[in-house]
């Protein structure tokens, strides 16, 4: 009876719904019994529970009401995986499948004995460490570590990762970036395996997520992370999210997920200073098996002063110049080479550069581009250097958007337009811009 009765409901939900959504929420449902006008209905998991909650109660309502009548009450039960008990919802008790096979993807060469520790990351490496103790169950849950790029957050991530399971073997880990579960979920949509998706994440014991930025505009992925970090939470497992902006600047993301990354402890993996630069230096040339002399490597550290990954760019070209050249590592070599490489990174103009470049002009801050504030010089400020990015720059709409604060395509067309606007129209204005445009054209040169 009451499967005739949910066949009738899913009839008319059909009509309601595209049929990748109809398939991938109502199908997998199982209807259990319907008695005292109690309706049971069996789904895989909490998070499905949370999504039809969420998405499409009105449409589950509306149909149970046009085909049971008035006053019904839905009771979900959640398939349990281990021994096919059923746990009622209200008394939820998840436990799940602990077989699934799991690929952690930790990278052992990133470890806590080859990061170098400074000033500029000392907090994020003890944090890091008590983690790897006792994961989930510090203060730093979870932990939120942001930096620009090269300054280590992969590398800490990793740390991190390998140190748990070096102390906790059993540690059910996985490394993930943004980008791929992005689109391992998209995949589980297009094959109707999101019950196995999800399981695997909810399974874990310990999630490391690497550059949640990129989930900006990703509404739907956002969403389903939003549960998986619910749930993970809620069991005291360790998440460890890592992002190249503060949570401030992560605009581009809902904000009860944002303001949720907040819950445990947010640190900055600064730049790093002369002295950790050299050290870092020294470490990879020792694990190089390379000697410098003092005043090479001191020159080294001194000039390279962007980031990490920069330091190593430079270490290895030293090699193949030496290699190639047939000579030693000599400061006039060490200087040749760092002002080709150094020189070459420099000249590319990025959004950063153009937002710095038309803050000073325009007596501003650059953090002021990036926030709400309506005043009118900050706007022009704002919308030349929205516009001056796309002139000089590769990246889209969108992408630029996202760099002053997440704001939306339409308003850099918008900036682009005025600006054009007002150089047809506003003397002083079009010299402001000439000047400006001198300043980029010079740099790229
Ligand atoms: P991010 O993820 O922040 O862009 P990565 O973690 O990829 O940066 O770091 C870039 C490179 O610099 C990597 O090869 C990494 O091993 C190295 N690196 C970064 N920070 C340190 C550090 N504190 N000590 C040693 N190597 C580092
Ligand atoms: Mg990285």
């Amino acid at each position: 009876m009451h499967q005739d009765y949910w066949n009738s409901c899913l009839n008319l939900i059909k009509k309601e719904l595209e049929s990748q959504s109809y398939n991938t929420w109502f199908k997998p449902i199982k209807p259990i019994s319907y008695s005292n006008k109690i309706l049971t209905l069996k789904v895989p998991n909490k998070f499905f529970y949370e999504w039809i909650e969420e998405h499409y109660l009105e449409i589950l309502n509306n149909s149970v009401k046009k085909v049971l009548g008035n006053k019904i009450t839905i009771e979900y039960i959640i398939k349990n995986n281990i021994n096919d008990n059923e746990d009622k919802i209200n008394n939820l008790n998840l436990k799940l499948n602990n077989d699934i096979t799991l690929v952690s993807n930790l990278n052992s060469n990133y470890n806590f004995n080859n990061f170098v520790s400074g000033k500029c990351n000392n907090i994020a490496i003890n944090a890091g460490k008590s983690i790897s103790q006792k994961p989930g169950f510090t203060g730093f849950n979870p932990l939120m570590v942001y930096g620009g790029v090269g300054q280590g957050k992969t590398h800490l991530l990793h740390a991190i990762g390998n140190q748990i399971k070096l102390s906790k073997n059993d540690n059910r880990i996985i490394y993930v970036s943004s980008e791929k579960f992005t689109s391992e979920f998209i995949s589980a949509l297009k094959n109707n395996s999101l019950e196995d998706f999800t399981n695997y994440y909810m399974s874990l014991d310990t999630l490391l997520i690497d550059d949640v930025q990129f989930l900006y505009g990703k509404e739907k992925t956002q969403e389903i992370f939003f549960h998986i970090f619910n749930h993970l939470n809620l069991n005291k497992k360790q998440i460890i999210i890592s992002s190249d902006r503060s949570p401030r600047e992560l605009d581009g993301l809902e904000k009860r997920l944002v303001s949720r990354f907040k819950w445990g402890l947010t640190v900055e993996l600064e730049k790093p200073d002369f002295e950790t630069r050299k050290k870092i230096l020294k470490e990879k040339l020792s694990s190089n098996n390379i000697k410098l002399s003092e005043e090479i490597i001191d020159y080294i550290s001194f000039e390279v002063n962007t980031n990490i990954r920069e330091l190593e760019g430079i270490i290895i070209s030293l090699i193949a110049h030496s290699t190639i050249e047939k000579s030693d590592i000599n400061l006039e070599l060490t200087k040749k080479v760092i002002s080709r490489i150094v020189k070459d990174s420099n000249n590319e103009i990025d959004i950063d550069f153009i937002q710095n470049t038309v803050a000073n002009y325009f007596k501003i801050t650059k953090e002021k581009m990036k926030d709400k504030i309506r005043k009118k010089e900050i706007v022009i400020a704002r919308q030349v250097a929205m516009y001056f990015s796309k002139d000089f720059t590769n990246h889209s709409l969108k992408s630029i958007g996202n760099h002053f604060g997440g704001r939306d395509h339409s308003t850099v067309i918008h900036a682009v337009q005025s600006v054009n606007d007002m150089i047809d129209t506003d003397n002083i204005f079009r010299n402001s811009i000439q000047d400006l445009k001198k300043k980029f054209q010079i740099k790229s040169l």
